[in-house]
Protein backbone atom coordinates (compact mmCIF):
# COMPACT_ATOMS: atom_id res chain seq x y z
CA UNK A 1 0.00 0.00 0.00
CA UNK A 2 0.98 3.91 -1.23
CA UNK A 3 0.48 4.93 2.51
CA UNK A 4 -0.31 8.38 3.95
CA UNK A 5 1.34 8.70 7.50
CA UNK A 6 -1.66 9.64 9.47
CA UNK A 7 -0.61 8.42 12.49
CA UNK A 8 2.34 10.86 12.42
CA UNK A 9 0.71 13.66 11.25
CA UNK A 10 -2.11 13.60 14.22
CA UNK A 11 1.08 12.86 16.89
CA UNK A 12 2.82 15.88 15.10
CA UNK A 13 0.08 18.23 16.08
CA UNK A 14 -0.92 16.37 19.41
CA UNK A 15 -4.36 15.40 17.93
CA UNK A 16 -5.90 11.52 17.97
CA UNK A 17 -9.20 10.61 16.63
CA UNK A 18 -12.69 10.78 17.99
CA UNK A 19 -14.55 7.57 17.21
CA UNK A 20 -18.02 9.69 18.34
CA UNK A 21 -17.01 11.75 15.04
CA UNK A 22 -16.90 8.82 12.98
CA UNK A 23 -12.98 9.54 12.33
CA UNK A 24 -11.74 6.54 10.12
CA UNK A 25 -8.97 8.46 7.94
CA UNK A 26 -7.63 6.75 5.01
CA UNK A 27 -4.05 6.23 4.79
CA UNK A 28 -4.20 4.39 0.82
CA UNK A 29 -3.15 6.44 -1.35
CA UNK A 30 -4.57 4.60 -4.11
CA UNK A 31 -8.36 4.71 -2.55
CA UNK A 32 -7.62 8.44 -2.42
CA UNK A 33 -6.63 8.91 -5.93
CA UNK A 34 -9.62 7.13 -7.02
CA UNK A 35 -12.04 9.11 -5.43
CA UNK A 36 -10.21 12.12 -6.40
CA UNK A 37 -10.39 11.30 -10.05
CA UNK A 38 -13.99 9.82 -9.84
CA UNK A 39 -14.99 13.57 -8.63
CA UNK A 40 -13.19 14.74 -11.62
CA UNK A 41 -11.20 17.86 -12.82
CA UNK A 42 -12.47 21.39 -13.10
CA UNK A 43 -15.72 21.77 -11.20
CA UNK A 44 -17.14 22.99 -7.87
CA UNK A 45 -16.25 20.66 -5.25
CA UNK A 46 -17.89 20.31 -1.72
CA UNK A 47 -16.32 17.81 0.82
CA UNK A 48 -18.08 16.18 3.33
CA UNK A 49 -15.29 16.01 6.30
CA UNK A 50 -11.98 17.02 5.83
CA UNK A 51 -10.36 14.73 8.26
CA UNK A 52 -6.52 15.30 8.12
CA UNK A 53 -6.57 17.01 5.17
CA UNK A 54 -5.36 14.26 2.32
CA UNK A 55 -8.53 14.04 0.20
CA UNK A 56 -8.86 17.74 0.70
CA UNK A 57 -5.47 18.35 -1.07
CA UNK A 58 -6.03 15.95 -3.87
CA UNK A 59 -9.57 17.37 -3.92
CA UNK A 60 -8.49 21.01 -4.29
CA UNK A 61 -5.78 20.26 -6.97
CA UNK A 62 -8.57 19.34 -9.43
CA UNK A 63 -11.13 21.91 -8.64
CA UNK A 64 -11.73 24.69 -10.19
CA UNK A 65 -13.50 25.71 -6.44
CA UNK A 66 -13.74 23.27 -3.19
CA UNK A 67 -15.01 23.87 -0.35
CA UNK A 68 -15.47 21.52 2.65
CA UNK A 69 -17.68 21.02 5.46
CA UNK A 70 -16.11 20.29 8.94
CA UNK A 71 -17.39 19.98 12.46
CA UNK A 72 -13.98 19.74 14.34
CA UNK A 73 -12.45 22.17 14.83
CA UNK A 74 -9.77 20.17 16.97
CA UNK A 75 -8.50 19.89 12.93
CA UNK A 76 -7.88 23.29 12.45
CA UNK A 77 -4.75 24.15 13.12
CA UNK A 78 -3.28 20.48 11.42
CA UNK A 79 -5.74 21.58 7.70
CA UNK A 80 -4.74 25.61 8.20
CA UNK A 81 -0.99 24.36 7.19
CA UNK A 82 -1.39 21.13 5.11
CA UNK A 83 -4.45 22.57 3.00
CA UNK A 84 -2.67 25.47 1.68
CA UNK A 85 -4.81 26.13 -1.39
CA UNK A 86 -5.99 29.32 -3.04
CA UNK A 87 -8.99 27.49 -4.50
CA UNK A 88 -10.03 26.00 -0.99
CA UNK A 89 -12.22 27.03 1.63
CA UNK A 90 -13.31 25.39 5.12
CA UNK A 91 -16.47 25.98 6.70
CA UNK A 92 -16.38 24.84 10.63
CA UNK A 93 -20.31 23.27 10.83
CA UNK A 94 -22.46 20.50 10.93
CA UNK A 95 -22.94 19.67 7.24
CA UNK A 96 -26.58 18.62 8.74
CA UNK A 97 -27.34 22.36 9.84
CA UNK A 98 -26.36 23.21 6.36
CA UNK A 99 -28.68 24.79 4.03
CA UNK A 100 -27.12 23.45 0.55
CA UNK A 101 -29.23 25.71 -1.77
CA UNK A 102 -27.99 28.93 -0.22
CA UNK A 103 -24.00 27.27 -0.18
CA UNK A 104 -24.81 26.95 -3.55
CA UNK A 105 -25.71 30.44 -4.14
CA UNK A 106 -23.14 32.23 -1.95
CA UNK A 107 -19.39 29.93 -2.53
CA UNK A 108 -20.37 28.15 -6.17
CA UNK A 109 -21.91 31.64 -7.72
CA UNK A 110 -25.26 29.30 -8.15
CA UNK A 111 -23.64 26.71 -10.09
CA UNK A 112 -24.21 23.30 -9.62
CA UNK A 113 -21.40 20.92 -7.31
CA UNK A 114 -19.84 17.48 -6.80
CA UNK A 115 -20.09 16.10 -3.29
CA UNK A 116 -17.31 14.35 -2.29
CA UNK A 117 -16.92 12.44 1.35
CA UNK A 118 -15.77 9.40 3.27
CA UNK A 119 -18.59 9.88 5.05
CA UNK A 120 -19.05 9.65 8.97
CA UNK A 121 -21.04 6.57 8.96
CA UNK A 122 -22.89 7.52 12.24
CA UNK A 123 -25.03 10.00 9.73
CA UNK A 124 -25.19 8.25 6.92
CA UNK A 125 -28.75 7.92 6.27
CA UNK A 126 -29.33 11.50 7.15
CA UNK A 127 -26.73 12.94 5.06
CA UNK A 128 -27.93 11.09 2.30
CA UNK A 129 -31.26 12.20 3.40
CA UNK A 130 -30.05 16.04 2.97
CA UNK A 131 -28.52 15.37 -0.51
CA UNK A 132 -31.75 14.13 -1.77
CA UNK A 133 -33.66 16.86 -0.31
CA UNK A 134 -31.36 19.37 -2.37
CA UNK A 135 -30.66 17.21 -5.20
CA UNK A 136 -31.06 20.33 -7.39
CA UNK A 137 -27.59 21.57 -6.25
CA UNK A 138 -25.28 19.21 -7.10
CA UNK A 139 -24.67 17.15 -10.48
CA UNK A 140 -22.40 13.96 -9.00
CA UNK A 141 -21.67 12.59 -5.40
CA UNK A 142 -18.47 10.37 -4.96
CA UNK A 143 -19.41 8.77 -1.17
CA UNK A 144 -17.80 6.14 0.86
CA UNK A 145 -19.93 4.75 2.89
CA UNK A 146 -20.63 1.24 4.56
CA UNK A 147 -20.53 -1.61 2.07
CA UNK A 148 -24.04 -3.01 3.06
CA UNK A 149 -24.96 0.55 2.98
CA UNK A 150 -24.07 0.74 -0.52
CA UNK A 151 -25.51 -2.32 -1.38
CA UNK A 152 -29.06 -1.22 0.06
CA UNK A 153 -29.20 1.69 -1.78
CA UNK A 154 -28.30 0.39 -5.70
CA UNK A 155 -30.32 -3.11 -5.00
CA UNK A 156 -33.96 -4.14 -6.49
CA UNK A 157 -37.38 -4.42 -4.78
CA UNK A 158 -38.00 -7.77 -2.92
CA UNK A 159 -34.41 -8.41 -1.16
CA UNK A 160 -33.99 -8.15 2.65
CA UNK A 161 -31.91 -5.05 2.13
CA UNK A 162 -34.45 -3.11 0.20
CA UNK A 163 -35.52 0.22 2.12
CA UNK A 164 -37.08 3.80 1.46
CA UNK A 165 -33.51 5.03 0.36
CA UNK A 166 -32.97 2.37 -2.05
CA UNK A 167 -36.07 3.26 -3.69
CA UNK A 168 -35.26 7.01 -3.22
CA UNK A 169 -31.89 6.76 -4.37
CA UNK A 170 -32.97 4.58 -7.99
CA UNK A 171 -35.59 7.03 -8.48
CA UNK A 172 -33.24 10.09 -8.35
CA UNK A 173 -29.86 8.63 -9.28
CA UNK A 174 -27.78 5.99 -11.75
CA UNK A 175 -25.58 4.79 -9.08
CA UNK A 176 -22.75 2.74 -9.09
CA UNK A 177 -20.67 0.98 -7.02
CA UNK A 178 -17.35 1.57 -7.64
CA UNK A 179 -14.45 -0.05 -5.29
CA UNK A 180 -15.22 -1.97 -1.95
CA UNK A 181 -12.14 -0.63 0.69
CA UNK A 182 -11.68 -3.13 3.30
CA UNK A 183 -10.57 -1.79 6.78
CA UNK A 184 -7.01 -1.96 6.98
CA UNK A 185 -7.14 0.93 4.51
CA UNK A 186 -8.43 3.09 7.49
CA UNK A 187 -6.94 4.80 10.60
CA UNK A 188 -8.37 3.23 12.64
CA UNK A 189 -9.62 0.46 10.81
CA UNK A 190 -13.55 0.22 11.24
CA UNK A 191 -15.28 -2.49 12.05
CA UNK A 192 -16.86 -2.61 8.62
CA UNK A 193 -16.11 -3.22 5.07
CA UNK A 194 -16.43 0.08 2.80
CA UNK A 195 -17.34 0.79 -0.57
CA UNK A 196 -17.34 4.34 -3.19
CA UNK A 197 -20.20 4.43 -4.70
CA UNK A 198 -21.06 7.65 -7.61
CA UNK A 199 -24.50 8.99 -8.25
CA UNK A 200 -25.27 10.80 -10.80
CA UNK A 201 -28.86 12.48 -10.32
CA UNK A 202 -31.53 11.70 -13.36
CA UNK A 203 -32.79 14.17 -15.88
CA UNK A 204 -36.30 12.75 -15.30
CA UNK A 205 -37.04 12.17 -11.65
CA UNK A 206 -39.83 13.12 -9.06
CA UNK A 207 -40.11 16.19 -7.39
CA UNK A 208 -39.00 16.80 -3.41
CA UNK A 209 -42.31 15.57 -2.23
CA UNK A 210 -41.54 11.95 -3.11
CA UNK A 211 -38.84 11.46 -0.42
CA UNK A 212 -41.44 11.73 2.37
CA UNK A 213 -44.12 9.49 0.15
CA UNK A 214 -42.21 6.87 -0.04
CA UNK A 215 -40.31 7.47 3.63
CA UNK A 216 -44.42 7.20 4.69
CA UNK A 217 -45.18 3.71 2.72
CA UNK A 218 -41.90 2.03 4.37
CA UNK A 219 -42.65 3.55 8.25
CA UNK A 220 -44.59 0.09 8.65
CA UNK A 221 -42.98 -2.17 6.75
CA UNK A 222 -44.85 -5.25 7.94
CA UNK A 223 -48.31 -3.87 7.41
CA UNK A 224 -50.21 -3.68 4.20
CA UNK A 225 -50.01 -0.10 2.33
CA UNK A 226 -53.71 -0.19 3.00
CA UNK A 227 -53.46 -0.11 6.78
CA UNK A 228 -50.07 1.81 7.27
CA UNK A 229 -51.62 5.07 9.28
CA UNK A 230 -48.11 7.01 8.22
CA UNK A 231 -49.18 6.43 4.60
CA UNK A 232 -53.00 7.59 5.58
CA UNK A 233 -51.58 10.51 6.53
CA UNK A 234 -48.99 11.20 4.34
CA UNK A 235 -51.67 11.00 1.37
CA UNK A 236 -54.95 11.85 2.83
CA UNK A 237 -56.67 8.43 1.32
CA UNK A 238 -58.45 6.64 3.66
CA UNK A 239 -58.29 2.58 3.52
CA UNK A 240 -60.40 2.48 0.80
CA UNK A 241 -58.95 5.09 -1.43
CA UNK A 242 -55.41 3.62 -1.31
CA UNK A 243 -56.60 0.65 -2.34
CA UNK A 244 -58.24 2.71 -5.43
CA UNK A 245 -54.91 4.10 -5.19
CA UNK A 246 -53.40 0.79 -5.71
CA UNK A 247 -55.79 -0.65 -8.40
CA UNK A 248 -55.30 2.09 -10.76
CA UNK A 249 -51.68 1.72 -10.26
CA UNK A 250 -52.29 -1.95 -12.02
CA UNK A 251 -51.10 -3.31 -8.19
CA UNK A 252 -52.43 -5.59 -6.22
CA UNK A 253 -54.93 -4.00 -2.90
CA UNK A 254 -53.11 -6.18 -0.12
CA UNK A 255 -49.55 -5.53 -1.23
CA UNK A 256 -46.77 -4.23 0.89
CA UNK A 257 -44.44 -0.99 0.15
CA UNK A 258 -41.31 -2.97 0.14
CA UNK A 259 -42.77 -4.97 -2.53
CA UNK A 260 -42.81 -2.55 -5.47
CA UNK A 261 -40.14 -1.64 -7.81
CA UNK A 262 -38.83 2.03 -7.93
CA UNK A 263 -40.75 2.54 -11.12
CA UNK A 264 -43.79 1.54 -9.13
CA UNK A 265 -43.61 3.84 -6.46
CA UNK A 266 -43.12 7.11 -8.62
CA UNK A 267 -46.05 5.55 -10.69
CA UNK A 268 -48.18 5.46 -7.35
CA UNK A 269 -47.09 9.15 -6.23
CA UNK A 270 -48.21 10.66 -9.55
CA UNK A 271 -51.14 9.47 -9.46
CA UNK A 272 -51.83 9.75 -5.82
CA UNK A 273 -51.30 13.34 -7.01
CA UNK A 274 -53.85 13.38 -9.06
CA UNK A 275 -56.32 12.32 -6.63
CA UNK A 276 -56.10 15.14 -3.77
N1 LIG B 1 -12.01 12.93 4.43
C1 LIG B 1 -11.22 12.36 5.49
C2 LIG B 1 -10.57 11.08 5.03
O1 LIG B 1 -10.98 10.56 3.99
O2 LIG B 1 -9.69 10.57 5.71
C3 LIG B 1 -12.03 12.15 6.77
C4 LIG B 1 -13.14 11.13 6.73
S1 LIG B 1 -13.80 10.72 8.33
C5 LIG B 1 -14.54 9.18 7.94
C6 LIG B 1 -15.24 11.75 8.51
C7 LIG B 1 -14.96 13.22 8.77
O3 LIG B 1 -16.24 13.88 8.92
C8 LIG B 1 -14.19 13.54 10.04
O4 LIG B 1 -13.20 14.48 9.78
C9 LIG B 1 -15.24 14.10 11.01
O5 LIG B 1 -14.72 15.01 11.96
C10 LIG B 1 -16.20 14.77 10.03
N2 LIG B 1 -17.57 14.90 10.55
C11 LIG B 1 -18.21 14.12 11.44
N3 LIG B 1 -19.46 14.55 11.65
C12 LIG B 1 -19.63 15.66 10.87
C13 LIG B 1 -20.71 16.56 10.67
N4 LIG B 1 -21.88 16.40 11.29
N5 LIG B 1 -20.52 17.60 9.82
C14 LIG B 1 -19.33 17.76 9.17
N6 LIG B 1 -18.27 16.94 9.33
C15 LIG B 1 -18.41 15.89 10.17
Amino acid sequence: MNEIRVRELLDRYGLSTAKSLGQNFLRDLSVLETIADAAGEGGNILEIGAGVGTLTSLLSKKAKKAVTIEIDRHLEPLLIQEVPAENHRFIWSDILKCDLAALQKELFGGERFTVVGNLPYYITTEILSLLFASIDCWDKAVLMVQKEVAQRLLCAAGTKEYRALSVITRAYCEGELLLEVPPHCFVPAPHVHSAVMVLEPKANRPDEGFVSFVQSGFAARRKMLCSSPAFKQRTGLDREGISVLLKAAGLPENARGEQFSFQEWIRLYELAQNMN
